[in-house]
């Protein structure tokens, strides 16, 4: 989609997960445009989104927010090399620039007071949707760039292009190019009658039971990906795959593609690699969850949570 102007509409998007609806129209017509991105990337109108080793800049406190700079303070950092056109809001662009190269960020002159860098995964749930979606796409972005310096075909260096959207091999006899990637990954909720399956791995947070989830392999479809997965993680078979709503999860390049699947067996075997446990939930008791250690659910900007939660309400 490369339509001039083209900006999602926000009100026609009935299934918006956090960290989707960022309001940019992306403009990738004026990625080739240098001229225009140097002088945009250099205004005093244009916003930036600061990365920093995989951490967003922000004003942290009850309701924290993001702290831009203007492009015309950022500009003047040094050694700047690592940057993208996030896109436009009207005529404002937005761009990602990646700092990770200073020691001390906030030893810059240009940040002191305005901000600090902190894990957008600790931060997130508390911002504004919109703008915790423009901070997840440019660290997203800015990983993507921060682990594909080398040409993956020939190992020569890449060079960042097309305004920060493309790495191109700097070697004449290779030239390849290679671009941002997302990984898809297949999130589901099985169901069957009046109770869901909920899994804990060993990494959740203390009490946490949530959806099962995992990569999307080549040669597979999307369908098949839950059915195996589920199957894989907890012996149970499912069908009647259904899609939900997807969700972008760059920590650190992941797309969360939601779904309900409905079981054709009960009996649990877990995956001992893969969870510590799972069980059958009922609608009630999910509905009665204490959120304590004993029990609580995922965290509330995940697609994960929307999943069980609109199954709960009888949304799904
Ligand atoms: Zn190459």
């Amino acid at each position: 989609l490369n339509g001039r102007g083209l900006r999602v509409n926000l009100a026609r998007m009935h299934r918006i997960n956090f960290y989707a609806g960022g309001g940019l129209d992306r403009a990738s017509h004026l990625r080739n445009d240098r001229a225009w991105l140097q002088s945009r990337l250099a205004a005093p109108e244009s916003q930036v989104v600061l990365v920093w080793r995989t951490q967003s800049f922000v004003v942290t406190g009850a309701e924290p927010r993001p702290a831009f700079l203007s492009g015309h303070e950022t500009i003047a950092m040094p050694g700047l090399d690592r940057w993208a056109l996030l896109g436009l809001k009207g005529e404002q662009a937005f761009f990602a620039v990646d700092i990770s190269h200073i020691e001390q960020p906030q030893a810059v002159p240009q940040l002191q007071g305005r901000g600090e860098f902190v894990d957008l995964r600790g931060v997130g749930p508390l911002l504004p949707r919109e703008e915790g979606s423009l901070l997840a796409y440019a660290r997203g972005l800015m990983y993507w760039h921060s682990r594909h310096g080398f040409c993956g075909v020939c190992g020569a260096a890449t060079e960042s292009a097309e305004g920060g959207f493309v790495r191109q091999c700097s070697n004449p006899g290779c030239k390849a190019q290679h671009f941002p990637r997302t990984d898809p990954a297949v999130i589901m909720l099985v169901t069957d009658g009046e109770s869901c399956l909920l899994g804990r791995a060993a990494r959740f947070v203390s009490g946490m039971r949530s959806t099962l989830a995992g990569f999307v392999e080549p040669g597979e479809s999307l369908e098949e990906a839950v059915t195996r997965e589920v199957f894989e993680e907890a012996g149970i078979e499912v069908g009647d795959v259904r899609y939900h709503s997807s969700q972008p999860w760059p920590f650190p390049a992941s797309i969360m593609l939601g779904f309900y699947a409905r079981a054709r067996s009960r009996e649990i075997k877990i995956d001992p690699n893969e969870l510590v446990d799972a069980k059958w939930y009922s609608r009630r008791e999910v509905l009665d969850c204490p959120n304590s250690d004993d029990f609580r659910l995922p965290r509330p900007d995940s697609i994960a949570r929307r999943l069980i939660e609109d199954w709960v309400h009888g949304r799904a």
